[in-house]
């Protein structure tokens, strides 16, 4: 039973890995910390749950990673996917403590594993969770309970009093209990981004956000971010940037995680609703744009697409949980999928005829390309001829928000007028637009969470004290 009637040095809210990160070091600080995770027991662990890996600098191949990636590849490589549209103080500050992280997470429990083959081609630079997320997040709340962390679960704040920039107190609604007042000399708060609030969405996406899927928890629904900004704290990002992928269109509406995306584009050619193509299927490495393709799918009509390829392909990627809708021609595929079959023999005939021919290999940018083709495929490019023909349908899975609270490096979150506030810090996706202004390299998501949530927690333990 938890005293809620007491003061908590440290009050995390949120109960994924930035929010368990936090806990556990502002802990090992000395604090005395509480955790309230708004979602039931058995979904704890926000969009967490659903991770496999993140992404470490490192200067030697470790048991579990090829080669060394070194600090200065990863910023490249962030900035690259960004654009330029980063803090570089901070994002350096990530890159340099990833190196550490990498020990650090091992010693709260969690292990790796040798990384995942098929198309993601991570294995010198991600570390895969042994187990998965839910396997990392029950080693971090394991260790938080042997460290004499209090986490209550079912626990949604859902008011924050805020003076100034100085947390006093939150209010909590349990299903049992009602609302409580909590106090603590500080606040972390780690309540994820507002992919999973559809109204928010559509406030700037418009209509279009209806179509939406969200890849992961229905309990990120911004709330703590909204409360933050409307008292006071500096804004960051933009609201229409997030991490979106494109996965299958039959997915449920929250939590489908990772066995609904697709990664099969690379190795078709991808048509919307009109059975027209619209981007480079061939663009770069995979991991590098597979976080691009969400935003593409929303931007067509309907928010809807069409990954379509041949049999010659099909045990080329990672399948998902969903089979191939099928047809022994492409008009046949084309009344499955409701679209217009000649469109679509046109679009794949036009296709088939630009492709020039080269060596495959879908590790590399190789050289199998179309000519004269509006868009072009730049790499990866071979005729689709052979049926089976196979597609998949696809709409935007939204996994993240941008749009955060501003921090400095000590994870202290920065008022409108500049100055760090008193005592509240954040860490995790509420603030993951310090990092990512737009686009995404897979596995930082849990790079800002561990090494912002660590930061976090550390120094609001020392503020606490003082
Ligand atoms: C399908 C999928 C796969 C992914 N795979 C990867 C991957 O392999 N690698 C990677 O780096 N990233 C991945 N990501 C992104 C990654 O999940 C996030 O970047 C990361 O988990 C964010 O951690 P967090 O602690 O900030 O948020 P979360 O883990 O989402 O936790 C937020 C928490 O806040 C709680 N909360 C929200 N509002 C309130 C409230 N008012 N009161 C109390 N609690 C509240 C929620 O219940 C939740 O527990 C993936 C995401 C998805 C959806």
């Amino acid at each position: 039973m938890v005293d809620l009637t007491r003061r908590f040095d440290v009050l995390v809210i949120g109960g994924g890995n930035a929010a368990l990160c936090a806990a556990i070091s502002a802990r090992r600080a000395g604090a005395a910390v509480l955790v309230l995770e708004g979602a039931p027991k058995f979904y704890r662990g926000g969009n967490t749950r659903h991770t496999r890996n993140m992404r470490c600098a490192h200067d030697a191949a470790t048991e579990i990673l090829t080669g060394p990636y070194t600090e200065e590849e990863f910023w490249q490589d962030l900035l690259l996917v960004t654009g330029g549209q980063t803090d570089e103080e901070l994002a350096r500050f990530m890159i340099h403590e990833s190196k550490d992280i990498l020990n650090w997470i091992v010693e709260q429990g969690v292990r790796w594993q040798p990384s995942l083959g098929g198309t993601l081609s991570l294995g010198r630079t991600n570390s895969f969770f042994l187990g998965g997320g839910r396997a990392m997040l029950n080693a971090l709340y394991r260790t938080a309970e042997q460290l004499g962390v209090d986490i209550l679960y079912d626990a949604e704040v859902i008011d924050l009093k805020i003076d100034d920039g100085m947390f006093l107190s939150a209010a909590l609604k349990q299903p049992v209990g009602g609302r409580t007042e909590v106090r603590a000399s500080t606040l972390v708060a780690a309540a994820g981004g507002f992919e999973a609030n559809i109204e928010w969405l559509k406030e700037h996406w418009g209509e279009a956000a209806d179509n939406f899927l969200i890849r992961g928890t229905p309990y990120n629904r911004g709330s703590i971010l909204k409360m933050l900004l409307a008292k006071g704290v500096q804004e960051i990002g933009d609201p229409t940037q997030c991490h979106a992928v494109a996965i299958d269109a039959r997915a449920p509406k929250f939590d489908g995680g990772i066995i609904t995306r697709h990664d099969s584009v690379v190795f078709g050619v991808v048509v919307n609703k009109l059975a027209q193509r619209f981007y480079d299927e061939g663009e770069d490495i995979w991991p590098k744009r597979y976080a691009i393709w969400g935003r593409l799918v929303a931007a067509q009509p309907d928010q809807i697409a069409y990954i379509i390829f041949d049999s010659t392909v099909v045990t080329s990627f990672m399948p998902t949980l969903f089979p191939p809708i099928a047809g022994s021609t492409i008009g046949e595929l084309a009344g499955k999928l409701e679209l217009d079959p000649v469109a679509l023999e046109t679009t794949i005939a036009d296709f088939n005829a630009a492709v020039r021919p080269g060596t495959f290999d879908h590790t590399i940018l190789d050289d199998c390309r179309t000519e004269g083709l509006t868009p072009p495929k730049t790499h990866w490019a071979r005729r689709i001829e052979t049926p089976p023909y196979l597609a998949y349908p696809v709409r935007p899975g939204i996994t993240f928000t941008y749009l955060g609270t501003r921090v400095n490096r000590q994870a202290r979150m920065l008022m409108k007028d500049g100055k760090p506030s008193a005592n509240m810090f954040a860490a995790g996706e509420i603030m993951a637009g310090n990092v990512l202004g737009k686009g995404y390299a897979a596995g930082i998501g849990m790079t800002i969470g561990s090494v912002f949530g660590r930061v976090a927690g550390q120094e609001a333990a020392k503020n606490a004290r003082n």
